[in-house]
């Protein structure tokens, strides 16, 4: 009896070593992070900076934060997404948000990460651009002195505003370009119903003045692959992000494979937005397997996951081999708008590590 009882135990702790042995190879990879946004803050920073500007949170402790952050789908999402930011208010409280990403980046072996934020959606109406320029600013050289990691952003264009408010955007953005390491404009918002032509004008300013371009699309659902087709034809993006709805038309997958205009997907997002029941079900790997160019990301981590459970639940739930991880680290490096010079630094950190853990 001892003996049988025995088996499935060290069955369970092998099967245990191994799960901790694939998560901690992911941990310790070198990865870019291409698809995360600023504007979804830590929760330890928002508390912190409430108490400093006076104002409350629809929670007082980093438990009950962890709660309310649970949302049943994308409209309570955005609802709550716009909430939290309320309290940012100050260039040190920009600075505590962007710094926090920094020390992120250290937790998880990321080593460059450009992150999106909305000033239009979330952060006009009550914060001066400069204010929140010199925060970023500051934390980004902060975050190169005390980690050796590269933090940029990327400006997204609210989907919703104006023509004339997106090439106003795009125009006092461009000041801060190289100062605070603004490498992009991308696209952000509601979807469904408008569409890429509305901001044609800001897409070309913003080209002319050097920023790559993205653009959220093919998200959910109703968005589809049309949503994708318009950003490919309005916008001649740099990226898509998100772009998973794109599986359903064979047309546009053999289009993404001959472009290679990579993917910034965020599986688990996809999952906690109900788009997907389960991440077995997400098309990742179905994509990549078509010659796609696809990346990971986590999207908006303390409403969803981070990068290592993202590239961890993939991974288990595909039975990813360690090789297939690391092509996936790499395409986030080769897909980054870093340059070349820089590009090869951290494709030559990745390969570096990669050899010495098969040896
Ligand atoms: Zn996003």
């Amino acid at each position: 009896m001892i003996g049988k009882s025995a088996q499935p135990v060290t069955k369970i702790s092998e099967c245990m070593t191994r799960k901790a042995e694939l998560r901690s190879f992911i941990e310790r990879m070198p990865k870019a992070e291409l698809h995360i946004h600023f504007d979804s803050i830590d929760s330890e920073v928002l508390l912190k900076v409430a108490d400093r500007n006076n104002l409350s949170l629809p929670f007082q402790t980093i438990q009950e934060a962890v709660e309310w952050h649970n949302f049943r789908d994308l409209d309570e999402f955005l609802h709550k997404w716009s909430l939290t930011v309320e309290v940012m208010l100050t260039e040190e409280d920009y600075y505590d948000a962007a710094y926090h990403l920094g020390k992120d980046m250290e937790r998880q072996n990321i080593v460059r990460r450009e992150a999106m934020f909305t000033y239009q959606a979330v952060h006009a109406h009550r914060v001066p651009l400069e204010v929140m320029m010199s925060g970023l600013e500051q934390a980004r050289r902060a975050i190169r002195k005390d980690f050796n990691r590269e933090l940029c952003f990327i400006a997204d264009i609210d989907r919703t505003s104006s023509p004339e408010s997106g090439i106003e955007l795009v125009e006092s953005i461009i000041p801060y370009a190289d100062r605070v390491g603004i490498v992009g404009i991308g696209y952000d918002c509601q979807e469904l119903g408008y569409p890429a032509n509305r901001h044609r004008r800001a897409f070309e300013l913003a080209r002319a003045n050097g920023f790559f371009l993205s653009a959220h699309c093919g998200e959910e659902y109703d968005s589809g692959p049309a949503g994708v087709w318009d950003i490919i034809q309005q916008m001649n993006p740099d990226r898509i992000d998100h772009g998973n709805q794109s599986i359903r038309d064979a047309n546009l997958v053999r289009h993404l494979s001959e472009s290679q205009i990579p993917l910034t997907l965020c599986p688990l997002s996809n999952v906690c937005i109900n788009v997907y029941d389960d991440i077995s079900e997400h098309p990742a790997i179905k994509l990549r397997d078509e010659g796609v160019f696809v990346t990971i990301n986590s999207d908006d981590p303390p409403f969803m996951y981070d990068l290592v459970e993202n590239f961890y639940k993939l991974a288990t739930a595909f039975e990813l081999s360690r090789t297939e991880i690391y092509d996936l680290a790499r395409n986030g490096i080769n897909a980054s708008y870093a340059a070349y010079n820089q590009k090869q630094k951290y494709l030559k950190e990745l390969d570096d590590w990669f050899f010495d853990e098969l040896e």
